[in-house]
């Protein structure tokens, strides 16, 4: 079978014939791969700026963002049958006993970073034709995602990350987005980025009946403006409104969602953050060097304002689950939206273009079968 594989020694990334694995468990399933969506991390890699191959390997097969079928299912694959639609986890718990995290099933907690991670970090990934994976890993999607289930791994990144905020802001007990009547309806929540993390994070926030704006690059007139608009959010361009005046003309914000890994931009947001606001971090920043921020107001506003920000990474399973859920209900209330999130699909051999990232748009996909 194919697969497209990176060769770090050779700094080559190539069309391979892979092995096809078999099952080795009775709790394991086969699956055929059907999408991969292609994303930073992805990009990172191609240019091997990250990324490691299995232990004892010269390889890594890439790709991460899976949308599958399952082909074989052993007799203990608790919950999955031939034919199912299913999501591929990403990561895998570290083999130290001392980890807390990952002893507790929250590998994207873990504690060691001895964690490996599908198409990133020394384990095979999903831009192969057939892959072998344990049922507890394997997310069953219902029939309908068929078309879009290729965004829930990143719409994972969201749901994890709001998840978290909500936890957060449960110190708040009249803070209730998305309860009909109740006061918290109508938080205020700005999500910083324009691309799928942004976007996927901006619908939920719609869902869960935040006022929403989106805050990017991007000119007004882009088509991803449009796609927030038709979200029932605003979008506003950082190059023609500071965002001073969007905090102006937003008011407080409750809730801040970063999906840009740009520092200055967040930095700069945090100013803004609104008394008792969260903001999250979930973009990851090259190296470029130390920015300038004004630490004295920072802090004060944290202290004074009872502010909170944190960091999120990965997901747990459960925000596989409510994935599964939400993108189900947002293709229901954005039935044009959602599918305009995958700019371009494109054939297992052409991921030269899409792993570049030469091509403009929002997600390109490898589709890899029917
Ligand atoms: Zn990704
Ligand atoms: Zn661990």
């Amino acid at each position: 079978m194919k697969a497209v594989a990176a060769f770090p020694k050779e700094r080559r990334v190539r069309l391979i014939d892979a092995e096809e694995p078999k099952l080795a468990s009775p709790s394991q399933v086969k699956l055929k791969i059907l999408d991969v969506g292609v994303c930073g991390t992805d990009k990172e890699i191609y240019s091997f700026a990250y990324g490691a191959p299995p232990d004892g390997e010269d390889h890594l097969i890439m790709g991460h963002e899976s949308l599958a079928r399952v082909v074989e299912a052993g007799p203990e694959a608790a919950g999955l049958k031939v034919g199912d639609l299913a999501v591929l986890m990403v990561r895998r718990p570290c083999p130290d006993p001392a980890c807390r995290a990952c002893a507790a099933g929250h590998q994207d907690f873990c504690e060691t970073g001895g964690f490996v991670e599908r198409g990133i970090n020394r384990r095979r990934g999903y831009m192969t034709e057939l892959v072998v994976e344990e049922a507890k890993y394997v997310v069953k999607l219902p029939k309908a995602l068929k078309d879009v289930g290729v965004l829930i791994e990143p719409l994972t990144i969201a749901e994890k990350a709001l998840a978290e905020a909500r936890r957060v802001q449960a110190r708040l007990p009249w803070f209730k987005p998305g309860v009909k009547g109740e006061p918290g309806l109508g938080a205020r929540a700005v999500v910083l980025g324009a691309g799928p993390v942004a976007l996927l994070g901006a619908m939920l926030l719609r869902l869960e009946g935040f006022t929403t704006a989106v805050y990017s690059l991007e000119p007004s007139t882009d088509p991803k403006a449009e796609l927030v608009r038709g979200l029932g959010a605003s979008y506003v361009c950082s190059r023609e409104t500071p965002l001073d005046e969007l905090a102006k003309k937003a008011g407080p914000i409750d809730l801040v969602y970063e999906a840009t890994g740009a520092a200055p931009l967040a930095f700069e947001a945090l100013e803004f953050l609104g008394t008792n606001g969260v903001f999250v971090f979930t973009g990851v920043p090259g190296r470029k060097g130390p920015i300038s921020v004004d630490a004295d107001r920072l802090m004060r506003g944290l202290v004074l304002q009872n502010q909170l920000v944190f960091g999120s990474v990965n997901a747990p399973r459960a925000a596989f689950e409510s994935a599964a859920k939400d993108l189900a209900s947002f293709l229901k209330a954005w039935p044009l939206a959602v599918p305009r999130l995958i700019t371009q699909r494109h054939a297992l051999a052409d991921f030269e273009a899409p792993l570049a990232g030469r091509l403009p748009g929002i997600k390109h996909v490898l589709h890899v079968g029917d």
